[in-house]
């Protein structure tokens, strides 16, 4: 049952949702938690992939992808409040009060005054990844005015948890609930084929969207109006990080650089045997009268990234040269996909 997707996953489908972790802290030790070992129980903050030193980084990162909101996320931001007060004041400052932006918490620090304060810095949309005991957070956070729901993993076998939750929700009147695909990571494989889970596909554990689905239905069947998303790992995966990615890409290439067709960033190398890159690059300039913007000498110093269009021109003067073409992908480290020899 999908009547609104909560806004905060409709921009994130779109690509458009900077992800914000503001600290790998947290107090549940789920064992399911699928957080990476740079990420798990460090103090760290992430705008996407890229470790944040100084606050600029964020808006950069921002920028790079466009961002029209911010998912902000961890462990548990609450555990670290004033950081993430900062943080969202930040973003509205720089974004505008438009730039949305929702919180994930696992509720365990959400006290009145801390759901107050966030209001109050301009927090759009809380989901709370809750237990039984302390789910009446939701109903605190919708007293507020705060748009608010809850966001669990399907995990197979508990279809009357679930369902529990959702008549809970529907009872105190949430904005909606989010149900997960229950995933497998490096991090939680050995824990979750402990309790007998399998995988079914590249991540997903076996049976969890089986649970989804029928909870969905469950709730469509009684009539029960509370929006109701599920989100799968694929969706995650080849959506919502694709899509990212691609906004990344158009604002992060450069222009000697070009876009392949499968979305990555390519570029010719070209390593000269005569001369050194830096005075290959010099003479293609001053002889050729190839614009400046056009090359660069790569980081490593050993070849010339140079644009397509003056390939031909560098061949015939330089015949020697050995040319590859590589792939990258558009984050801000640029992992290398591909390194393809087209003359040596
Ligand atoms: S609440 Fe979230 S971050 Fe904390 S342990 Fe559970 S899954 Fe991990």
């Amino acid at each position: 049952m999908v009547k609104h997707i909560p806004r905060g996953c409709e921009l994130c489908l779109k690509g458009a949702k900077l992800v914000l972790f503001v600290t790998g802290l947290c107090d549940r030790w789920c064992y399911y938690c699928p957080l990476g070992e740079t990420r798990k129980g460090r103090d760290v903050v992430y705008a996407d992939e890229i470790l944040v030193e100084k606050d600029i980084d964020v808006i950069l990162e921002g920028r790079a992808i466009d961002a029209e909101g911010t998912g902000i996320t961890g462990g548990d931001p609450l555990i670290r409040l004033n950081r993430t007060l900062k943080y969202i004041r930040i973003l509205k400052d720089f974004f505008g009060e438009e730039h949305h932006i929702h919180l994930y918490t696992n509720g365990m620090y959400a006290s009145r005054e801390a759901l107050i304060k966030l209001k109050e810095a301009g927090l759009d949309e809380i989901r709370f990844h809750v237990t039984e005991s302390n789910r009446h957070k939701i109903k605190d956070a919708k007293i507020l005015g705060l748009c608010a729901g809850a966001e669990v993993p399907a995990i197979p076998g508990e279809e009357s948890r679930l369902r529990d939750l959702v008549l809970y929700l529907k009872r105190i009147g949430a904005d909606f609930l989010n149900i997960n695909q229950l995933e497998f990571t490096p991090q939680n494989a050995y824990q979750l084929k402990e309790r007998g889970f399998e995988l079914d596909g590249p991540a997903a554990a076996k049976g969890s969207e089986e649970t989804a689905r029928k909870v969905i239905q469950w709730a469509e069947s009684e009539g029960i109006d509370l929006p109701i998303y599920y989100c799968s790992s694929s969706t995650k995966d080849n959506m919502q990080l694709k899509m990212r990615l691609l906004r990344r890409l158009k604002n992060v290439i450069r222009p000697y650089e070009e876009i392949t067709d499968d979305g990555l960033i390519g570029k010719f190398l070209v390593i000269p045997k005569a001369v050194l890159p830096g005075e290959l690059r010099r003479r293609l300039i001053l002889e050729f009268g190839i614009p400046h913007y056009m090359s660069r000498v790569s980081a490593d110093g050993q070849s010339l990234v140079i644009h397509r269009a003056f390939l031909e021109s560098v061949l015939k003067f330089f015949p020697d040269s050995s040319v590859v073409y590589v792939k990258e992908y558009p984050t801000a480290i640029r992992e290398r996909m591909a390194k393809i020899p087209l003359r040596y």
